[in-house]
């Protein structure tokens, strides 16, 4: 099993780490690689698109031609990760008229939690964990309007914070700086061919 983290930009090394960790859980052999451009995707089997400047992410992924593979591939994405997935944007996104891969059926607001909350640690419930997850947050997006086939899965009080949606996995929060791996697991063992 390969799996490619797209390094363009933002927490790349941390899902590196997440990842490998992951698969060591599970007893899956592969690799994780840092992928930079087109070439790096050819052998994926899945990709995880970071957090980061969602701005600079899309602009990069545009230059390094790695669009089409990003379009295709059985997908995490976390954070700016997430606004990419989105298949529409709120004003932020619309005022910056920033690309957006358009995999998943839902809005995203970008810096959905306000200045006064830039960036904080707080349970997430998410459909089929048993136990709360710990969010953290770093100017994070939210969905709204999530449409099927997209299905919502996980929640900050009332706000949607994570989507799922065939083989995407959108995600506000950053699983990988936190320590805990059942995020990484559950895309592994339910996104991912083996
Ligand atoms: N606020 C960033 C964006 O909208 C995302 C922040 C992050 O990835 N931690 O692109």
């Amino acid at each position: 099993m390969n799996i490619a983290v797209v390094g363009v930009q933002g927490a790349v090394l941390e899902h590196v780490h997440a990842t490998e960790k992951a698969m060591k859980n599970l007893n899956f052999h592969g690799a994780v690689s840092w992928a930079k451009d087109r070439l790096a995707l050819e052998n994926a089997d899945a990709a995880i698109l970071p957090g980061g400047e969602s701005t600079t992410i899309s602009k990069l992924i545009d230059k390094n031609e790695m669009k089409d593979a990003l379009e295709d591939l059985p997908i995490l994405g976390t954070c700016a990760g997430m606004v990419l997935l989105a298949k529409t944007g709120g004003i932020q996104v619309q005022q910056t008229g920033q690309k957006l891969l358009q995999r998943m059926d839902f809005c995203v607001e970008r810096n959905a939690f306000g200045r006064q909350r830039e960036s904080f640690q707080a349970p997430v419930h998410v459909s089929f964990l048993e136990e709360p997850f710990p969010g953290i947050f770093i100017r994070a997006p939210s969905a709204s309007n999530v449409q099927a086939p997209a299905q919502s899965v996980a929640f900050f009080n009332e706000t949607v914070v994570g989507v799922e949606q065939q083989n995407a996995l959108a995600l506000a929060f950053h699983p990988e700086l936190s320590g805990d791996l059942r995020l990484h697991e559950h895309f592994l063992l339910n996104f991912v061919k083996r």
